[in-house]
């Protein structure tokens, strides 16, 4: 395997991933800007990450640790 392959093999990858995130995020709906719990600002990372999500990162642990 050269270096020119592994190069498009990761390039593919990598819009393979892209697309992957743009259909969760057209089938899920979109992120809340803010937490809905706290009114935090959500990162953008996150918003992307977890589409659909409403809460920030510390709240969705908070609920996450009172469901166990
Ligand atoms: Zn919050």
């Amino acid at each position: 395997m050269d270096e020119r392959f592994i190069e498009l093999a990761e390039a593919a990858q990598a819009e393979a991933l892209q697309r992957a995130i743009d259909n969760r995020v057209r089938y899920q709906g979109e992120s809340a800007e803010d937490c809905d719990s706290c009114g935090d600002e959500i990162p953008e990372a996150r918003r992307l990450a977890v589409p659909g999500c409403r809460l920030c990162v510390d709240c969705q642990v908070l609920l996450e640790v009172q469901r166990v």
